[in-house]
């Protein structure tokens, strides 16, 4: 890695206002390390090498004129997962069925971060519309783990977990429907965070699981972190479920408090979280983050969550009944791929929708289809919107009684093979244990980077918080890795 790549956005915005390099120096030393890590890392679906070094000129322009204001991410490079729709650039969702589709209009949230100055190396590769933990199934091949090519980066963001930890972008945005953001960002090293559902406009986001899915960013620092975090943010009238309060200065906030502990601060840690299967390594290495930040003046209470064993069955009715519905836009007129196959409108349906999804996302949309068909919504999907409510409750019980943040491990293993775990969906699934309760209760939730294992491979803790708690939850980050610093560019050398 280049030095101008390992560099954080707050560092990169500095040295262009500085003159130390100029933006399109810093946006060819991203474009260069796109294109010749991705034969390998595969993290990119499409490079916009163009559009981002007209960009840069631009942001060169404006620092030369030297008057105006200069935006938070003055020439930041960042990426941006496929699922985010793109103005006149291709938004693939990585599936066949989408290929060629040009959105006529800007996603909210990549609109703030060009407003804020911040220029788009490109668009990361997923799992198929966000269904996945592992980024391999996508119509454009897997995406490798750059701490070690044989595994797998995880998923769905893996591409811009990749793309971050690699130094092709300095931040990323992903989605986030049942962990995608942060069990990706364990796996690579990185920070990942998914806000409360709301914080984060939904508008130009393909739509999974509406009620589940949300925008959030990557980066390499917690500064980072909160400055992509505070420029998404915010009401927008196209999406109605976005919310009025008002969004705070995360940075701002984390520079003031920055270096004061954590004494008035309860950690709950869950007892559910910690049960067979969850590898040693990991264990070992949560615990001593516990203590860690018990060091640093945090009280640590054991909590319980009762109802969290039901949680990975409610999400797998809930997201898949939801996906059922939103995937029936694609119909093979209004976007993309047409089957020519088929004598009549629904044969052309049929074949369209057969060729176009892969695999996961068929069994998806007939799982989702099944559970909400007549005679069986009652069996699967009320049954779990009434368990979901029951999560909600258990951790409104714990924020209200217990503790200000809860600590877990993101996911039960490390990154694993390519290929270990393809054939038996239900092991899969079940590596989201840790990261869906966070959708169904709709709370914010950031992953932590807190060491590496014997095989070289980084781990992970989460932090959950109250909705709206995002500031929180970066402050306890910060402090915890201010004392216990984790080199996120360390596996390249
Ligand atoms: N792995 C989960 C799923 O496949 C979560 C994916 C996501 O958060 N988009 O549904």
């Amino acid at each position: 890695m280049s030095n101008l790549t390992k560099l954080s956005a707050v560092e990169m915005r500095e040295g262009i206002l500085k003159k130390d390099f100029s933006a399109v120096e810093l946006t060819r030393h991203h474009l260069e390390r796109a294109n010749s890590l991705n034969a390998k890392l595969n993290s990119f679906i499409t490079i916009c090498e163009k559009d981002a070094l007209a960009q840069a000129e631009a942001t060169d322009a404006l620092v030369a004129k030297g008057n105006a204001a200069m935006p938070p991410l003055l020439g930041v490079p960042v990426s941006i997962k496929d699922m985010l729709v793109t103005e006149g650039i291709e938004t693939t969702c990585a599936s066949k069925i989408l290929k060629g589709f040009i959105p006529p209009y800007e996603c909210t949230a990549v609109r703030k971060l060009r407003e804020a100055g911040a220029i788009i190396i490109g668009k990361t590769n997923l799992d198929e519309f966000a269904m996945g933990s592992s980024t391999e199934n996508s119509a454009y091949g897997p995406t490798k783990n750059p701490w070690d090519e044989s595994r797998v980066p995880g998923g769905s963001s893996g591409g811009s977990a990749v793309s971050v930890a690699a130094g092709q972008s300095a931040i990323s945005l992903g989605t986030d429907t049942g962990g995608s953001i942060r069990q990706p960002a364990s796996f690579t090293g990185v920070i990942g965070i998914k806000p409360t559902y709301g914080r984060v406009s939904r508008y130009g986001a393909v739509a999974y699981a509406s009620s589940l899915d949300q925008i959030g960013p990557f980066a390499r620092t917690i500064e980072d972190t909160a400055l992509a975090l505070q420029t998404i943010s915010g009401k927008d009238h196209q999406d109605s479920t976005s919310l009025a309060e008002k969004v705070p200065n995360f940075l701002k906030d984390l520079r003031a408090c920055k270096g004061n502990g954590l004494k008035d601060i309860r950690i709950g840690v869950p007892k559910e979280y910690f049960i067979k299967g969850v590898d040693a390594e990991i264990e070992t290495a949560i615990r001593s983050a516990v203590k860690a930040l018990e060091s640093l003046g945090a009280r640590i209470v054991e909590i319980s969550l009762p109802h969290t064993e039901y949680a990975l069955a409610a999400y797998y009715i809930i997201a898949p009944a939801e996906a059922s519905s939103n995937l029936s836009r694609y119909d093979g007129v209004r976007y993309g791929l047409r089957s020519g196959n088929g004598q009549d409108l629904s044969q052309m349906y049929e074949h369209t929708r057969s060729e176009g999804f892969g695999t996961e996302v068929r069994r998806r949309i007939l799982t989702g289809t099944y559970v909400l068909s007549a005679g069986y919504y009652d069996a699967y999907y009320r049954k779990a919107q009434q368990v979901r409510t029951l999560i909600i409750n258990d951790f409104r019980k714990a924020f209200a009684d217990a503790c200000d943040v809860i600590l877990t491990p993101v996911a039960p293993t490390t990154a694993f093979k390519i290929g270990e775990n393809v054939s038996n969906p239900l092991q899969m699934y079940l590596g989201d244990i840790f990261s869906i309760t966070a959708n169904l209760a709709g709370l914010p939730g950031i992953s932590v980077p807190c060491g590496l294992t014997k095989d070289n491979l980084p781990t992970s803790f989460q932090l959950l918080g109250a909705p709206l708690e995002e500031g929180l939850l970066l402050r306890v980050a910060q402090e915890y890795l201010d004392a216990n610093p984790f080199n996120t560019t360390q596996f390249a050398g």
